[in-house]
């Protein structure tokens, strides 16, 4: 009768253990220890039913003595082993997980492997006894013994595991009900086999097992794994489309602005009436404004889709401090107000660091500091630490402005976020200069803060560690006062102009005309080839990149294939984003200009080119 009622459960089991199998192989599942463990110990289980099985039909078959008999049980019993010790594994690495453990993964690994190896070899040496009673077929004897024992000792140390990690599984609840099985069941088992011994249930029991783990296992689902991973795809796509999108509507909106301010900065350096004086100005600052907005949704879109690199190369600090004074010094306007700076000399002469981003977090600031300023004063000072060879910049802003609210610190470097709007609701912005300036300053590794009284001022500092290259500290007068622009007699120079769109040629030539250049100007690539090899000499050329047919890059590689060609040639663009001026000077352009083209930005260029 006992061993009716085993062989028949054996065969339920045979049945839950394929089912179970099938589901779990067939569902597509991530790779994890969890699922790996789980794995081995379905099949596993499966092939112990089968031996299970052959033992009993063996031991009926060819009788107690049969050495076929008694290796198939020796079998079984091995993997009764196998199947406690990986058991072991999956609880002590997956349930009971914890730093010691983790930290010990391989030692632990080798001891369970080598009791594993201990074990099995003694339960191939000791003996083993079958039995064909009425009762039942079973083995019982020495082998069968150190089972007994290995199992009786993983369950004791699983036991204790789960009272010492007791509060850690609580949220864990289907765990503790797997474990609880396990355990509840180890013991019935005991009890009913000392009572029994024909009646071996413990194949059984580890179907039940692996059923009730089935249910516990992390398993996230693959198909929603699958379609969260197209909605990424798309969502990065859609955002490479932003990008891409303003990317070239920057470059749309350059061009019209370039002939907007161009145009209307050489109109103010005409003698024109009092009112279309003050109006062309406004002109200038709205499209100033308006440049600012395209650049700063430019840099925003560009820093979140991590495309902004801080491009390090050699500079002098000096140089930014200079040309950032002029530039706070033109926004004061007519407000009563003082613009103070200082300049620490121990700044070591030449850094390594990004010239055009460090200059840009500092004017952003001053910016605002003058803008958020009716009276009073705004000081700017620049000081440093050094430590070996690495440069502090500490650069802080104070103004004796609006002020921030306390509460509204925490808002500032949030982009889009406007502060206190009844009150500077006339000031222009979009909320987007402190979001940027934080992030470059991160990008950078530096740090900004903020200190603020309401209605009293504000400071900003910015701290930012550049890599020194050259420590020799430029002996400076006392008050390097900024060049105001020098008279520049460039008179009778040529300059030849490349730009397929007549608007940005006329606009070029136009501010070229206060110079008394002569100027030339080509549309095409090709047209600019035509002129060099008929034997045409220009002192400078004014190229843009992105030309149908053959673009400005194009044309100055061919230009440089002319043996004799030796005129500098200026990337003139509207390709204005991060890191450009450094992609144009490796394409092997002598100089950058962005478009719309800066009063100040083509002087300069005028002055270092053909003021010789
Ligand atoms: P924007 O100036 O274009 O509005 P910002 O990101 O540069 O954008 O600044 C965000 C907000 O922080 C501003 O709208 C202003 O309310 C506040 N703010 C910035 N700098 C100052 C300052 N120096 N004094 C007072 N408020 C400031």
């Amino acid at each position: 009768m006992g061993s009716n009622v085993a062989f028949g459960l054996l065969c339920i089991s045979f049945l839950y253990c394929i089912v179970l199998n099938i589901l779990f192989f067939f569902k597509k599942h991530i790779n994890t220890r969890e699922t790996k463990i789980f794995s081995i110990l379905l099949i596993s289980n499966l092939v112990g039913i089968i031996l299970e099985i052959s033992c009993i039909l063996l031991i009926k078959g060819l009788g107690v003595q049969n050495i076929l008999a008694i290796f198939i049980n020796k079998l079984f019993l091995l993997y009764q082993l196998f199947f406690t010790f990986i058991y072991f594994l999956y609880n002590i690495f997956v349930i009971f997980k914890n730093e010691l453990i983790e930290k010990r993964e391989k030692l632990i690994k080798g001891i369970i492997f080598l009791l594993f190896i201990l074990s099995s070899f003694l339960v191939i040496i000791l003996n083993i006894k079958l039995e064909n009673s009425d009762i039942g077929c079973y083995s019982h004897g020495a082998a069968a013994n150190i089972v007994y024992i290995v199992a009786g000792l993983a369950v004791f140390i699983i036991m204790l595991l789960l009272i010492i990690n007791i509060n850690k599984l609580k949220n864990q609840r289907k765990r503790i009900i797997s474990l609880m099985c396990f355990i509840i069941g180890a013991f019935s088992i005991s009890i009913i086999q000392k009572t029994n011994p024909a009646l071996v249930l413990s194949t059984e029991m580890e179907t039940f097992l692996i059923f009730i783990m089935y249910f516990t296992i992390e398993n996230p689902d693959m198909k929603l794994i699958n379609e969260l991973n197209i909605a990424k795809d798309q969502a990065d796509k859609a955002n490479q489309a932003k990008s891409e999108f303003l990317s070239s509507m920057s470059h749309e909106i350059r061009t019209p602005l370039n002939a907007i301010v161009g145009f209307s900065q050489a109109l103010l350096e005409e003698d024109i009436g009092g009112d279309a004086k003050e109006e062309v100005k406004d002109i200038v600052m709205a499209s100033n404004s308006l440049l600012e907005i395209v650049n700063g949704i430019l840099d925003i879109s560009k820093i979140e889709s991590g495309k902004i690199e801080i491009v390090n190369t050699e500079y002098k600090f000096r140089d930014i401090f200079d040309e950032l004074v002029i530039l706070s010094k033109g926004r004061l306007g007519d407000k009563p107000l003082e613009f103070k700076y200082s300049y620490d000399n121990s700044i070591p002469n030449v850094l390594y660091g990004d010239y055009t981003r460090v200059k840009q977090v500092i004017l952003n600031i001053l910016t605002n500091a003058i803008k958020y300023t009716r009276e009073g004063y705004v000081d700017f000072r620049v000081s440093s630490i050094i430590k070996d060879d690495i440069c502090r910049l500490i650069i802080s802003v104070e103004d004796t402005g609006i002020g921030i609210k306390q509460e509204n610190i925490n808002k500032l470097f949030s982009k889009f976020e406007r502060l206190d709007l009844d009150k500077n609701i006339t000031i222009e912005g979009t909320g987007l200069g402190l979001a940027i300036t934080k992030k470059l300053v991160e990008l950078m590794n530096g740090k900004i803060v903020v200190q603020s009284v309401y209605g009293k001022g504000s400071k900003f500092t910015i701290s930012i560690d550049q890599k020194i290259i050259e420590t020799q500290v430029e002996v400076l007068e006392e008050e390097k006062e900024v060049q105001e622009e020098k008279p520049i007699d460039v008179t009778g120079r040529k300059i030849l102009i490349v730009d397929d769109n007549q608007i940005n040629l006329k606009v070029a030539s136009r501010l070229l005309q206060k110079y008394n250049v002569i100027t030339e100007e080509v549309d095409s690539g090709f047209l600019c080839i035509d002129k060099i090899n008929s034997g045409n000499k220009y002192d400078l050329i004014l190229m843009d990149d992105m030309m149908p047919k053959m673009s400005g890059v194009e044309t100055l590689k061919k230009l440089k294939e002319i043996d004799s060609f030796n005129i500098p040639v200026i990337a003139l663009t509207a390709n204005a984003i991060a890191g450009m001026r450094e992609k144009y000077l490796n394409e092997g352009f002598t100089d950058y200009l962005a478009k719309p083209i800066d009063k100040g930005e083509l002087n300069n260029i005028i002055l270092k080119y053909l003021n010789k």
